[in-house]
């Protein structure tokens, strides 16, 4: 038996529970993301104690004769899937439709940023979102750190889903906001910078220390872009030399030139180099941290698979070969790619079609999806960006997968099981009995996304029919289920 099949079944073997703890939910159909099947009539037993699913199986007559018990909770007229994964969120940002990015981290103070991030976790978890990762506080300082402390535990604070944070993030000197309009040789405005700064290898490492210090699941790096003069030059992974006209939505490191040449305004620049990213990665790693990184081109996604980073967040780049590179992330099945399809959609809806920057971002993001579809790549996690657009809208990502022509089975397992393979800690990956020899486990110790037993139990019911009509079904969240409280029950919130 390996490490890790001890541990399901110590795991298995803890959540054995008397009748009165157990639940038992009947399912009219069950959504396997192993099998990218819906199982007919499945019986799913549940500890109330534990939170983790005890037994899962064909529902039997016995089941539902003593359907009269308060222990049974009937759902046969929905689909029962694991609960939804959104891998790429910020909880301390709302709708820029709403404020811009730059107002929102300049004008609105901590006390409101978190009383917010508090009402998103709520709507998040209401829209049958189970899990997120939140990918920066963006300016909210060490708050989601506090945050996950109320959203979690046998008896929460708030209502909200699982929450693994990353804290600031990381970036260089110069290249991201809010940037002071009188100052203009100064990062952050009044204090407030929209993640942690550090340059050179000694202060990426410190950083990286200072945020796994501080608390963090993940860490977040924005990793950016690669030297125009790299582009022309063949990568160590690979990676044909492009002949490269780059753009790339944001931290365009001269963004002050506009109007004087946005030609040069607009032009990525590098953020950090290789050393540095390597120092941050490793730094993470051995203390047992996996790293996202946002990175818009191909040399930088390049080095970032080559120092085996663990999520490509965005990954979308203006390339000529876009199959070339997709071709490199899906060959790194271990970094899992998250294009936050998404956030690039609502700015093109936000401008109404009007911003040629939107409108050129949308169109790279969804020919790269495309190219990944072609390929058959697998290694995918639905993450929106959400917070740029509005939170409890998480399934906008899933949606536009499907109308990019993603098969909906394949969707429905990149937001459940592969948000787990994405998100879940870092003992996962190589099999550590991450039981910390017999410690207690706590939320973000739990396995989720499949309906298993030992498995969270994290689990929504959906009203409709996936094949005929998938936006409406994704958006009929009848039933909501996490940690084996019921937080919405035949569309009422409860536990409000
Ligand atoms: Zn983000």
């Amino acid at each position: 038996m390996t490490q890790l099949q001890t541990f399901q079944a110590n795991s298995v073997a803890k959540t054995t529970s008397s009748a009165t703890d157990t639940q038992k939910i009947l399912a009219g159909r069950l959504f396997d993301p192993y099998k990218l099947q819906l199982l007919p009539s499945q019986t799913i037993t549940v500890s109330k104690s534990t939170g983790l699913i005890l037994t899962v199986g064909s529902t039997s007559e016995n089941d539902t004769r003593t359907l009269v018990s308060d222990e049974i909770i009937d759902l046969r007229h929905l689909t029962i899937l694991p609960g939804f994964v959104d891998a790429h969120v910020h909880f301390f940002l709302h709708s820029y439709g709403e404020a811009s990015w730059d107002d929102q981290t300049t004008k609105e103070s901590l006390v409101e940023r978190t009383i917010r991030a508090t009402v998103h976790a709520r709507k998040t978890l209401m829209a049958g979102f189970t899990t997120v990762r939140d990918l920066g506080t963006e300016g909210a300082e060490d708050a989601d750190i506090s945050l996950r402390k109320c959203l979690s535990g046998p008896s929460p604070l708030i209502p909200g889903p699982r929450y693994f944070c990353a804290n600031r993030a990381i970036v260089c000197t110069g290249s991201y906001g809010p940037k002071s309009s009188l100052h203009k040789n100064q990062d952050g405005v009044e204090g407030i910078v929209g993640a942690e700064i550090a340059d050179g290898v000694d202060e990426c490492i410190r950083a990286t220390r200072r945020q796994i210090g501080a608390g963090a699941d993940w860490i977040k790096i924005y990793a950016g872009e690669s030297r125009l003069d790299t582009y022309t030059r063949t990568s160590a992974c690979s990676v044909k030399p492009y002949e490269l006209t780059l753009t790339s939505p944001d931290y365009r490191f001269r963004s002050r030139m506009d109007g004087i040449s946005p030609g040069i305004s607009g032009a990525p620049l590098p953020t950090f180099g290789e050393s540095e990213l390597q120092g941050m990665i490793n730094t993470a790693h051995s203390l047992s941290i996996k790293v996202a990184a946002h990175a818009c081109n191909a040399n930088t996604i390049a080095t970032l698979l080559k120092l085996g980073v663990d999520s490509i967040e965005h990954g979308s780049a203006l390339i000529p070969h876009p199959e070339s590179l997709m071709r490199l992330i899906c060959a790194t099945s271990s970094t899992i790619w998250v294009p936050t399809l998404a956030v690039s959609y609502y700015q093109v809806q936000l401008s109404g079609g009007k911003d040629p920057r939107a409108n050129q971002a949308w169109k790279i993001v969804s020919e790269m999806f495309r190219h990944a579809l072609a390929m058959g790549m697998d290694n995918i996690a639905c993450g929106g960006d959400t917070g740029a657009f509005p939170h409890g809208e998480n399934a906008l990502e899933m949606k536009l997968m499907v109308r990019l022509g993603a098969d909906w089975r394949k969707v429905l397992k990149w937001a459940t099981l592969g948000g787990w393979e994405c998100i879940r800690p870092m003992g996962w990956e190589t099999s550590h009995d991450i039981n910390g020899g017999g410690m207690p486990l706590g939320d973000n110790d739990h396995r989720f996304g499949c309906l298993r037993p030992g498995w969270a139990a994290d689990l929504v019911g959906v009203k409709g029919d996936f094949e005929k009509d998938f936006e409406a079904t994704v958006d009929t969240v009848h039933f909501v289920m996490k940690a084996g409280r019921i937080y919405k029950k035949d569309g009422k919130i409860l536990h409000d």
